[in-house]
């Protein structure tokens, strides 16, 4: 890429409502390239490995003000850890990891900020729950009070055309919806992380409050 990634960053960033929030994925990407984009102005990393990040954070302990974002599939075994370097958690996809965050989220005295994985069409290269298993799981995820469920994210199967993948943005907005207002004591459902660098303009359209950037800003990776 022959522009600089403040550019980059500038030009996405007008092209989303400021409401939007950005999510730079840095996996893969040094230390010194996130601390570029944090120096324009980006305060939210996404990652998906948690040791990969940890050292990386390490590195960045100086920039203080940043969030950090787990995206990636997360194996029970890892839980802890996510829990100790990360504010939000995108990929909670099963009620067991919910349960064991909730358990942990106590012990460590965190409240994550969460978001459920759900699979609007099937897709066996993905986890998180079909939409009956999430609704007949909300009782249960409503008593995870060390949680902050704050919505929902999704990842199109690949190979959709632009109205198929609208369909399920918009599906999972709509889904939502219905939850928001069945009224749960715990469950707040005020956010959507929908989007990536090929699909996050489809996104925005279908109304997500969170994209999730890599490519389009870093270039693509090794
Ligand atoms: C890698 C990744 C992204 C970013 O993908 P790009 O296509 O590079 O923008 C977003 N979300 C998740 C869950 C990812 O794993």
């Amino acid at each position: 890429m022959s522009s600089s990634i403040s550019e980059r960053i500038s030009k996405i960033r007008s092209s989303i409502p400021s409401s939007v929030r950005l999510i730079a994925v840095s996996k893969t990407i040094p230390a010194e390239i996130i601390r570029s984009a944090y120096a324009a102005g980006i305060r939210d990393f996404g990652e998906s490995r948690i040791q990969e990040a940890a050292s990386k954070q390490a590195e960045l302990q100086d920039l203080s003000d940043i969030t950090w974002h787990f995206i990636g599939h997360l194996q029970s075994n890892k839980a802890k850890k996510a829990l100790e370097q990360f504010q939000w958690i995108h990929s909670v996809d099963n009620l067991q990891l919910a349960e064991r965050l909730n358990h942990l989220a106590l012990q460590l005295g965190v409240n994550p900020q969460i978001c459920l994985q759900v699979k609007i069409l099937p897709d066996p290269n993905k986890s998180g729950w079909t939409v009956p298993q999430l609704l007949a799981d909300l009782p249960v995820i409503n008593q995870y009070k060390n949680l902050q469920i704050q919505g929902l994210m999704t990842i199109p199967p690949l190979g959709l055309d632009e109205a198929e993948i609208f369909n399920v943005f918009n599906t999972t907005r709509n889904l939502a919806k219905t939850i928001r207002e069945q009224d749960w004591s715990h469950i707040k459902m005020q956010h959507l992380s929908m989007g990536m660098s090929g699909d996050y303009q489809i996104a925005v359209q279908a109304g997500t409050t969170m994209v999730r950037l890599g490519t389009i800003l870093f270039g693509d990776r090794p």
